[in-house]
C-alpha cells in the first residue's frame, strides 16, 4: 500500500475567545495548506477530523503545536492511501459534542479517571465493573469492547436520560466508559460524576489509541471502529478479528455499511454487497419503492425492472416464511 496521505484525529477543551472569527480564519489557514475533512470550534474548544499528504498534516501540527492554547494537543495520526474527505469544512458550534445538558458540564473541571489502554484493558476484566459505549447504536453495531452495554439510543444526547432511566444498573459499580477518539467520554463521564456514580473511568484517547496501544494491541474488542469519513472503518483488534456486525435483511456476519437508497430515509444499514442488489438498497419497503430509491436512479432501472425485482423479492421472502413454517 502506498501510505502517502495521513488522517488526524483529536480534539482539545480549552477556551476559545471568539470563536466563530477564529473557525473562519482555521478555515482559510486549512484551505491554503490543501487539507480536507471536518473541524468544529466552540468557545470550549476544537473537535477535528483531517486529512492530507504527510507534508501538509506535518504542517498543520507543527503550526497548532506553536500556538499555546493548543501545544498540548495529541494527535492520533492514521496513515492514508487518498484523502478521507471531499471538502474541507470548518463550523462554529455552542458546543462540541452535543449532549444539551440543562447543566453544562466542563471537563476541565469534572470528568472521569483517565485509563490508558493497558490501564482499561486489566479494569475491564474486573468482574465488578461494567462498561458502557458512549457512542450511537449504528457504531457499536459494527463493533465494540466485548462485554460492553449498548445504550438503547440513536443519538448521543439521549444518552443520560438512558442512564436516569437505568440508574439500578449502575449504582455501586466502576463504570468504564469509551468512545472513537475520546472526546464524548470527556462529557459523559463528568457528567456521570455529576449525578454521583462514584467509580468513573474513562479510555484516554478512546478506541484509536486503544487500538494502536503496542502492549493492548486492541484486545477484546470484536468487530471494526465506525468512523466519520470516506473509509467508513478502521481495524482495532491486531490479534483475532471477530465479526460482530450482522446483515439488516438476512443477518449473516457482515461489516459493509450503506445509507437506505430512499433520501428522505437515509438510514445507516450493515448489507452485503448482494442483499443490496436484491433488496434495492431500501432498509423497508416502502424506502425500496420511494419514488426518489438513489440505488433505482444510480442503475438506471425502469418501472418495470423495479417491479419485477420485487416481485421477486416478494416470492423470495414467502417460501422462506413457506419454509419456516412447515
Ligand atoms: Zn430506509
Amino acid at each position: 500500500m502506498n501510505h502517502s496521505y495521513r488522517v488526524l484525529l483529536y480534539y482539545m477543551y480549552v477556551p476559545i475567545a471568539d470563536p466563530e472569527a477564529f473557525a473562519s480564519d482555521h478555515l482559510n489557514f486549512c484551505n491554503d495548506l490543501g487539507l480536507k475533512g471536518r473541524i468544529l470550534v466552540a468557545a470550549e474548544g476544537i473537535n477535528g477530523t483531517v486529512s492530507g499528504t504527510i507534508e501538509q498534516t506535518e504542517k498543520y501540527m507543527q503550526t497548532m503545536k506553536a500556538d499555546s492554547r493548543f501545544a498540548d494537543m495529541v494527535f492520533k495520526v492514521d496513515e492514508a492511501e487518498l484523502h478521507a474527505f471531499k471538502k474541507m469544512h470548518v463550523r462554529y458550534r455552542e458546543e462540541l459534542v452535543t449532549l444539551r445538558l440543562e447543566d453544562d458540564v466542563n471537563p476541565l473541571e469534572t470528568t472521569g479517571k483517565y485509563l490508558k489502554p493497558s490501564e482499561f484493558y486489566e479494569a475491564m476484566q474486573d468482574p465488578k465493573t461494567i462498561v458502557i459505549d458512549a457512542r450511537n447504536d449504528y457504531e457499536y453495531d459494527l463493533g465494540h469492547f466485548r462485554g460492553a452495554i449498548k445504550p438503547e439510543i440513536t443519538n448521543f444526547r439521549e444518552l443520560p436520560d438512558w442512564i436516569k432511566e437505568n440508574r439500578d444498573k449502575f449504582e455501586g459499580k466502576k463504570i468504564l466508559t469509551y468512545c472513537t477518539g475520546g472526546i464524548r467520554c470527556e462529557k459523559f463521564s463528568g457528567w456521570l460524576v455529576k449525578e454521583g456514580f462514584e467509580d468513573v473511568s474513562q479510555l484516554h484517547g478512546g478506541i484509536v489509541t486503544y487500538g494502536k496501544d503496542p502492549e493492548v494491541q486492541g484486545k477484546l474488542w470484536d468487530g471494526q471502529c465506525y468512523v466519520f469519513d470516506e473509509r467508513i472503518s478502521v481495524p482495532v483488534n491486531q490479534t483475532e478479528h471477530v465479526i460482530v456486525g450482522k446483515d439488516h435483511f438476512t443477518g449473516e456476519p457482515c461489516e459493509r455499511y450503506v445509507n437506505c437508497g430512499n433520501p428522505e430515509c437515509n438510514k445507516k444499514i450493515i448489507c452485503t454487497e448482494e442483499n443490496e442488489h436484491i433488496y434495492l438498497r431500501g432498509c423497508t419497503h416502502e424506502c425500496r419503492v420511494h419514488p426518489r430509491n438513489r440505488y433505482v436512479e444510480e442503475h438506471n432501472l425502469s418501472e418495470e425492472q423495479v417491479k419485477d425485482r420485487l416481485s421477486l423479492l416478494g416470492k423470495e421472502l414467502e417460501k422462506k416464511e413457506q419454509e419456516v413454517l412447515s
